[in-house]
């Protein structure tokens, strides 16, 4: 490693905490689907911060909308009302076919969010006895890092030594409707599962399984939230990953992307039936629906009215899943995708994802495995179909050098 880079890593690992194992690449400027690195090495940028890059680094109309509100005002508190928020609401609504919208910022505040949303609804609305609402997960889900959330994550790494565990949540096999319905009884209150599970190595439920889920929860009276703040706003060729399965669930949970990689924006999308069991003071946020979010989130919802980015996913993902099918075999035991988003596992007796990273970041790929010999690709929709292909090409040189 060069001094430069050399410098700010130790400079990291001296003063930050180590909850993160970065690959030692320190970025310092990014265009499109292209990092910069302090030291000047350019790479070409596979992961687009697990898919809150959807449209890129700097993308000129996010970036222009972000510094036209940077000199008009940034922040107001929900103490008052500020002009950007009712038009991204508006405009967040309708794109996602729903009444109403509850801003937060981090994905993890949108599912808390949802989980008091739900339970409150369980006892006003649904009639559940006080202190009994069950919510039901899925194995292998990742939904964010509060205790809460944790308190239902079953990877040992995310929950050890972070108890006492909240409770209130059953978890079943992910992509076993017959498993939910054995798990729906009355005090059951919703239904909270990623259409596709992203940190998992994105796993992809059988065909059936999500209008299952839905035909269930709606015969039940439990309301289906879906997690898509992974998986959504153009990733998978469609604006929701619940777009291609042909399901409409109660809450759908946005972020990452909705803040367009340059503020963080999370959102709870639903209907008045549900959302609307808030009532003022109950729940909030200082900088949720901050007049800076707003503008940039508004203007994330302009790039995806069109359709264009989610229709350039769709066929890009149909390239990227060509090339990497015929990885199969040659040092690749499995490829899954949606989209423009991928999980490859490597032979894990040749290497660890982690291996294959550090690799593919040599030859100027930044990606990164999730557990075990996974790899994952997410690179930003902006992207060249010549760079893709490069990207690839790496990955398959990289496989013969194991
Ligand atoms: N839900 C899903 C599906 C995610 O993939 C993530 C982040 O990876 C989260 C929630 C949590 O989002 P955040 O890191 O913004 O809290």
């Amino acid at each position: 490693l060069v001094p430069t880079t050399a410098r700010y890593l130790a400079q990291a690992e001296e003063f930050g905490a180590h909850n993160y194992h970065p690959l030692p690449v320190v970025v310092a400027e990014a265009f499109g689907a292209w990092v910069t690195d302090v030291d000047g090495r350019r790479y070409l940028d596979c992961l687009a911060a697990y898919s809150a890059l959807n449209f890129g680094h700097g993308h000129p109309v996010l970036v222009d909308a972000a510094k036209a509100q940077l000199d008009r005002v940034t922040l107001t508190s929900r103490a008052f009302h500020n002009d950007r928020l009712g038009p991204f609401l508006e405009g967040l609504a309708k794109l996602a076919g729903k009444q109403l919208v509850l801003p937060m910022n981090t994905g993890a505040e949108a599912v808390e969010s949802a989980i008091k949303v739900a339970r409150a609804w369980g006892y006003r609305v649904k009639g559940v006895e006080h202190d009994r609402a069950k919510i039901i997960v899925a194995d292998g889900n990742f939904h964010g890092r509060t205790t809460t959330i944790i308190s239902f994550s079953n990877d040992p790494e995310a929950r050890a030594d972070f108890g006492p565990y909240t409770p209130g949540f059953v978890s079943v096999p992910y992509g076993d409707a017959a498993a939910l319905a054995a798990a729906l009884d009355d005090d059951v209150v919703a239904v909270l599962l990623e259409p596709i599970q992203g940190e998992a190595g994105i796993i992809i439920p059988p065909d059936d399984y999500l209008p299952a889920v839905r035909r269930l929860t709606r015969d039940a009276g439990v309301l289906f939230i879906a997690d898509e703040i992974q998986s959504g706003l153009g990733r998978t060729g469609a604006t929701f990953q619940c777009d291609n399965a042909g399901v409409i669930p109660d809450l759908y949970l946005l972020g990452k992307a909705l803040g367009g990689g340059i503020v963080p924006v999370s959102a709870v999308v639903g209907d008045a039936e549900v959302l609307g069991v808030l009532r003022p003071g109950e729940h909030g946020s200082t900088f949720g629906g901050n007049p800076l979010a707003a503008a940039v989130g508004l203007a994330v919802v302009g790039l995806l009215e069109s359709g264009e980015y989610q229709r350039r996913a769709a066929r890009l993902g149909v390239q990227l899943r060509e090339r990497l099918d015929a990885l199969l075999g040659r040092g690749v035991v499995a490829v899954r995708s949606a989209g423009l988003w991928a999980g490859i596992d490597i032979d894990p007796a040749l290497a660890t994802g982690r291996r294959v990273a550090e690799l593919l970041a040599e030859r100027g790929v930044l990606a990164k495995d999730t557990h075990g010999s996974t790899i994952r690709l997410a690179p930003p929709l902006v992207i060249e179909p010549s760079e893709l292909d490069w990207a690839v090409d790496q990955l398959e040189a990289v496989l013969l050098e194991l």
